[in-house]
């Protein structure tokens, strides 16, 4: 939409009929709020429906220990909006029509690029037909096609997680909750009228944790959060694997080419930045990119400008997501069933309400935060 927006003709390859996809990101953070702020669009994405989530809270031992604050953020949007992403991309794409140039084909799988004289000069669709472009953005997610051309490293992630819903009465607020206890983590989500819940588990154990049915899961899930309503809860069928990855592309750009989002860094779901970073990256590269590509003039040597200005904060990120899965969350994990009393950063942050800021300001806000400064050079529609 940002490179429709600053001029230039854009064709968005979707492979998919439509945006359902359950249990993605549907965290849609005050960084990503900013953005839609500074493009006039936040007032419209407020009005669709959302829940809001303004604190974060760990359960443990029966009580309630604080963890994080959205609400002091000096932000226009203070929150997380809570919103499905097949809802917030339909949202884009409504906005994307405002620009003459904005076109998205549904329903259209690139198989791979082409590739001439050492430039990827456009691609080749599973139906055969060949499209030829100056610049392919490769934003396909964590499986990219261009990760076949440009190197991965591996960052090594011990855990998976079981996503599930359950009812839930209708408010009030009950924000993001971390629940702790009989062997089990589960993060729970306030979407309104349902818990939205992230079962952590051990990497690899899902199968073995599956085949003997929903009732001995059902029975750790309610040690950890005795006040759920898990009557909905019926079959493992209700439960949906995330394997979670962490990795990043070392070069995420050639000639022609630029790989941005999950298909130059795949994310760990904790902190749930997944999204907000794709689209920090997204800005980040039609402020570098947009104007030349116009204007019709080479792109290429601009290209390796993106990595350059979004590698600090994914690093940053990558590594407080490691931090957390390998110090905070695997010790509990591998002893939550004999674990005396919550983490210490979980005892501090209760501790010196000033502290929540902190989680909550990198969560929200992240670092290196982008602004749009990639020019509008049509009236919109
Ligand atoms: C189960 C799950 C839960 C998650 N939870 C959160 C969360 O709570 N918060 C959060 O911020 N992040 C979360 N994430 C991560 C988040 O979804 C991603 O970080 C974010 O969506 C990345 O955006 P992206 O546009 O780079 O890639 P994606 O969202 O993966 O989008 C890639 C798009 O490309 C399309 N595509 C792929 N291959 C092709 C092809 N060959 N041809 C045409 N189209 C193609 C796909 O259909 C898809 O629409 C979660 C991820 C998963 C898997």
């Amino acid at each position: 939409m940002l490179f429709a927006r600053a001029g230039c003709k854009i064709l968005v390859l979707e492979k998919h009929a439509d945006f359902f996809r359950d249990f993605r990101g549907d965290t849609v953070h005050p960084s990503t709020m900013e953005i839609l702020d500074q493009l006039g669009m936040l007032d419209r994405f407020l009005k669709r429906p959302h829940s809001e989530i303004r604190r974060a809270d760990l359960r443990f031992g029966g009580r309630e220990w604080r963890i994080a604050d959205f609400s002091r953020l000096d932000t226009v949007a203070p929150f997380i909006a809570m919103m499905p992403q097949w809802d917030f991309l339909d949202f884009i794409r409504e906005e994307g029509k405002a620009y003459p140039g904005f076109n998205l084909a549904m329903s259209t799988p690139v198989e791979r690029f082409i590739e001439e004289n050492g430039r990827v000069a456009g691609v080749r669709l599973r139906d055969g037909r060949e499209l030829r472009s100056r610049l392919v953005i490769a934003a396909d997610g964590r499986t990219s096609i261009a990760r076949r051309l440009l190197p991965v490293e591996a960052l090594a992630a011990p855990i998976d997680v079981l996503w599930f819903h359950v009812d839930k009465e209708k408010g009030p607020e009950g924000g993001l909750r971390f629940n702790i206890g009989g062997g089990a983590i589960i993060v729970l989500m306030d979407r309104d009228t349902y818990w939205q819940c992230a079962f952590v588990i051990p990497k690899g154990q899902a199968e073995k944790l599956t085949a003997s049915g929903i009732g001995p899961i059902r029975e750790r899930l309610a040690a950890a959060a005795p006040d759920l309503d898990l009557s909905g809860l019926s079959d493992v069928s209700d439960l949906k694997l995330l394997s979670v990855m962490l990795d990043r592309m070392t070069c995420w750009s050639k000639p022609g080419l630029l790989a941005i989002g999950d298909a130059a860094h795949a994310m760990s779901p904790i902190g749930g930045v997944g999204i907000n970073l794709a689209v920090q990256d997204a800005v980040s590269a039609a402020n570098i990119v947009s104007a030349t590509l116009a204007r019709g003039g080479d792109v290429d040597h601009l290209l390796d400008q993106v990595r350059h200005r979004r590698l600090y904060p994914t690093r940053f990120i990558q590594r407080a997501q490691k931090i957390i899965q390998d110090r905070i969350i695997w010790p509990m994990l591998s002893q939550a069933d004999r674990l005396q009393r919550p983490p210490l950063v979980a005892r501090l942050f209760d501790r010196f309400p000033a502290l929540r800021v902190i989680p909550g300001r990198l969560m929200g806000l992240g670092v290196r935060r982008e602004r749009v400064r990639s020019p509008e050079v049509r009236p919109r529609a």
